[in-house]
This record gives C-alpha cells, structure tokens and sequence, in this order.
C-alpha cells in the first residue's frame, strides 16, 4: 500500500467513506492535521470549493492532499441547495435542520441529484478533478439510520429508474452499497483509478 493521501475535511463520515472506497486500489487517508485551517467554502462551484481547501491543506502541509466538496440538487429548486447544502437552513445548521428545510420545499417524490466533486493537488501546484452524481427522489417520511445528511430522505434510483416510496432510502443501505452507487463513490473511483495509473506510469 502506498503512503496515505491526507483527505481535507473536517468530517468524519467522509473520512470513513473515503477510507473504504479507496481501500481495493491499495489506496489510504489519513486526516487533516488539527492545525491547518481550512477557511470558508465561499466558492460558486464545487470545483472551486474542492479546490481551494486541497490547496491551502498542501501548501500547509508540503504533500499531496485531496478534498471534495458535494452537495444535493433538486429539480424542484432550479438545483439548490447545491454547493450551498451544509448551510442550506443557515450557517449553524445541523443535518436535522437542513433535512427539515429540504422535505418543506420540496414535492415527495420529486427528483433529486446528489453531486461530488473531488481535487487533488500537489505542493508543487499540480492539480486534477474527478466528479461523480447520484440521481434519486425525496422520500418522505425520512428514513433509516445509516450514511449522514440528506440520506435518510434520498431514495437513489434503481438502474436510472426512479425507485417507488417502498424502496430503500440511502440511510437504508448497507456502507458497501451506498458506496457501489454514490456520487462520491463515482468521483472517489475516478481518482483512485489516475493514482493507480499514475503510480505505475509516472508523468515525467
Ligand atoms: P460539504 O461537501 O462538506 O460542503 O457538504 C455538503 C452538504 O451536502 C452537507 O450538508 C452534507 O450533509 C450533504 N451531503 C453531501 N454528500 C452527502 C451524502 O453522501 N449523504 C448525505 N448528505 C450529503
């Protein structure tokens, strides 16, 4: 197994997440030092959000580091709350309140996307994205206990069909499941498949 990369987050569901999708390519995190200070994600895009948190952790800490940053989009909302999900029921709101604001604007049933962007970048200035999308609808009532956020009311599509009300919600499904299927899984892959391909071939 190659050294750990140092994944830029301040949540721990991610760094687990993370940890096990990148474990079958050999592949580990390890997480952000107490120290480095990540700012504010202040970005329009994902992209940007990603971005500028691998940035400051590789400067910061003088190796290669990735972040991502991920939100959910429903069709109903023109595609909030998007990059602004964490704080979609305002700057100190919890998972709760943001489920809460999500399921009072939104249809049952109405489709939803979740989206993950993820940034690689070395000290030296070098830098690479990966993205991924999960498409589902809103389940209400919520339910289930596992994942974190908007998992208990998103209801992933079954092979791109929208799945029906008795379907499991993403807080239903096993870890391994969700991660065969999630936005961050897609984009976790992707990254996972460059770094291998990169480590056997390297640029020169
Ligand atoms: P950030 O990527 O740390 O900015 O978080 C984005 C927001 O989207 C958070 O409020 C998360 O709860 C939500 N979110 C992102 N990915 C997931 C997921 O896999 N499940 C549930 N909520 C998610």
């Amino acid at each position: 197994m190659s050294a750990p990369v140092v994944l830029a987050t301040r949540n721990a569901h991610k760094l687990a997440e993370v940890g096990r999708i990148l474990a079958p390519y050999g592949l580990a995190v390890t997480a952000l030092p107490a120290e480095v200070v990540l700012g504010p994600e202040d970005g329009d895009t994902y992209a940007a959000n990603a971005l500028g948190k691998a940035r400051v952790a590789a400067v910061a800490l003088g190796v290669a580091v990735i972040a991502d940053d991920s939100g959910i989009e429903a069709a109903a909302l023109a595609g909030r709350p998007g990059v602004h999900s964490a704080r979609f029921a305002g700057e100190t709101a919890t998972d709760a309140d943001n489920l809460a604001l999500l399921i009072g604007s939104v249809p049952a049933g109405s489709p939803l996307r979740y989206v993950c962007w993820v940034a690689w970048v070395a000290p030296d200035g070098e830098e690479a994205l990966f993205s991924g999308v999960c498409d589902g609808t809103l389940l209400v009532p919520p339910r289930g206990e596992g994942g974190f956020g908007y998992d208990p009311a998103f209801l992933p599509d079954r092979d791109g069909v929208h799945a029906d009300a008795t379907g499991r919600s993403m807080a239903e499904l096993s870890e391994a499941e969700k991660d065969r299927i999630s936005h961050r899984g897609e984009a976790v892959r992707a990254f996972a498949r460059w770094q291998v391909a990169r480590s056997v071939d390297p640029p020169r």
